[in-house]
């Protein structure tokens, strides 16, 4: 078992952890919480009444999250389908997603008191999913220049190898000089920087370099995570992340 602290202080808890099952997901909408979600309620101090997950597609829709939405896919069934980024503007409430390589981006706005928390796949992090979840925080008053990015852990750009089709679907969304900083070639094989495409999305939609942080933590070759490159099916990690 592994857990990280993303951001920790008087106005942010974020953190990445692989639990101690890494099981997060129920078979049905009547069975009970996990038991990792019940340790991680307990480590938070937050009923899980007032914690969130969607139903993830690997897709860019983000949905701005409230009490409403409070224990869905947790401790009750929710309408947050196909959805894989929230942003919320309450206190409170705990924002969670699973992730087992992809890219956690933890979003939050100090000032305006908005955040937050994107699932980002491969193909996702090339699509719309960080310029929704911006566009979401910016509707609760957030503004690019308040907003502080932390990418959370996630396969490196040593591990993941792909094919020529992912190349291929990333020349539609980047320029040339771009692909070339987030793909290299190594004895004849092709491997994506996933980080690095996300930093250059972050730096088009106005966030400025200087407040990204990322995690240098790779959860494939770093075996106290779950990777589904490795070959972890069912269990994964969660990402969370909450306002005080
Ligand atoms: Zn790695």
């Amino acid at each position: 078992m592994k857990e990280i602290i993303i951001i920790n202080d008087r106005h942010f808890w974020g953190g990445f952890t692989s639990g101690r099952e890494g099981v997060w997901t129920r078979n049905t909408p009547s069975d009970p919480p996990t038991a990792d979600y019940i340790a991680l309620g307990i480590k938070l101090g937050v009923p899980l009444s007032r914690m969130i997950r969607p139903y993830q597609a690997g897709g860019c829709k983000v949905a701005v999250v409230g009490s409403e939405h409070g224990g869905a896919g947790i401790i009750r069934d929710n309408d947050l389908k196909k959805v894989d980024g929230l942003v919320t503007a309450e206190k409170g409430i705990v924002l969670s997603i699973i992730a087992a390589d992809c890219v956690p981006v933890y979003l939050a706005d100090e000032e305006a008191g908005v955040i937050g928390l994107l699932h980002c796949g491969w193909r996702s992090a090339a699509g719309d999913i960080l310029c929704n979840g911006i566009r979401c925080m910016e509707e609760l008053g957030a503004s690019t220049a308040g907003i502080k990015m932390f990418i959370g852990p996630h396969i490196c750009a040593g591990c993941y190898e792909v094919g020529e089709d992912v190349r291929s679907v990333y020349s539609e969304a980047f320029t040339a000089e771009e692909l070339s900083s987030i793909f290299y070639e190594r004895e004849g094989r092709l491997y994506l920087d996933l980080a690095q495409a996300l930093r250059i999305k972050a730096s088009e939609e106005g966030i400025m370099a200087a407040d990204i942080m990322a995690s240098d933590e790779c959860t494939c070759h770093d075996k106290s995570y779950y990777s589904y490159r490795r070959g972890d099916r069912g269990r994964q990690d969660l990402a969370f992340l909450m306002m005080r």
